[in-house]
């Protein structure tokens, strides 16, 4: 708690879930190597704090995400806490497999909006990349795990400019009708603005999602991140993202800042009385051992 006090305003929820994303999406965006050790220290903070969710790591191959290239020994000494759950980046169903291996119970899959994007950062058309998926997240809800769709550039793609809803809510649809559990609304180069985030919203609840599935995830390139996170609160989203410090940017992206920064976050929700769990001062006290450790 601040020592400013709280005021609360009408329509938005009582708590919120932070889904950590700092030591994937983050360090996967840093230059700055970052040694397997600090890697598990970090995500065991960032427990500590009192986060439920962290996305831990990638095990998408090496040379695609060399910052990640450790993600096995990550997962290998990771403490996992009761309660805690630590989301993997999984590409195909190689990456289940070894998912699976390292006794993984939720994973994420990213997909594209955009054929630039797809094209890009998978080297496929979006159809293609959806169909890769299809196999992988139906053996993962086989196998009981929990599984993220992330939706890339929902609000706009550096080559193809504004990105119409419509194809933002068929690729969500088709997520969710392969099993998909959350779909995560990324705005990858940071472009969106309050009223377009409502938008795409009432079309994705207009076209049968359950607004409790979505979470969003914003990117501060143009300072838009609290406002669009507000605007989702306010229409029923429950889950954010963030990176504690805004860790991370996007590399397909060139501008795009980072990560809508945890930290501040956590101010907008504290004055509001939302509850999240997480620890303010231990959060900072993290993102600061971090930086030290990244610029060493
Ligand atoms: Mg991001």
């Amino acid at each position: 708690m601040n020592i400013y006090g709280t005021h609360p305003l009408p329509g938005l929820p009582d708590a919120v879930t932070i889904c950590e994303v700092g030591p994937r999406d983050g360090l996967q965006n840093e230059s700055t190597p970052v040694p397997t050790e600090v890697k598990i220290e970090f995500i065991d903070r960032l427990a500590d704090a009192g986060h439920s969710v962290i996305e831990a790591t990638s095990l998408v191959h090496p040379r695609w995400v060399p910052q990640l290239a450790d993600a096995e020994e990550v997962l290998r000494r990771l403490d996992r806490r009761p309660g805690v759950r630590y989301p993997v980046l999984v590409p195909n169903e190689r990456g289940l497999r070894r998912a699976l291996d390292l006794g993984v119970t939720d994973i994420a899959v990213f997909a594209a909006t955009t054929e630039s994007f797809a094209k890009a950062n998978l080297n496929r058309t979006v159809a293609e990349s959806l169909d890769m998926f299809a196999p992988v997240v139906v053996q993962a809800r086989a196998a009981g795990m929990s599984v993220r769709g992330y939706l890339s550039m929902c609000w706009g793609d550096p080559w193809e400019g504004a990105v119409p809803i419509s194809q933002v809510v068929n690729v969500a649809t088709r997520l969710l009708s392969m099993g998909c559990t959350e779909l995560s609304l990324g705005d990858t180069i940071g472009v969106a603005t309050p009223g377009r985030v409502v938008a795409l919203l009432e079309a994705l609840t207009a076209a049968g999602i359950p607004i409790a599935s979505i979470a969003v995830h914003f990117h501060d390139t143009y300072g838009q991140g609290l406002a669009n996170t507000l605007a989702a609160l306010q229409n029923g989203v429950t889950t954010v993202d963030t990176s504690a410090g805004g860790l991370g940017g996007c590399p397909y992206a060139k501008s795009a800042t980072g990560n809508l920064a945890t930290e501040p976050l956590l101010w907008q929700l504290e004055g509001l009385g939302i509850h999240t769990g997480v620890d303010r001062t231990k959060l900072i006290a993290t993102s600061t051992w971090l930086a030290e450790q990244m610029t060493r």
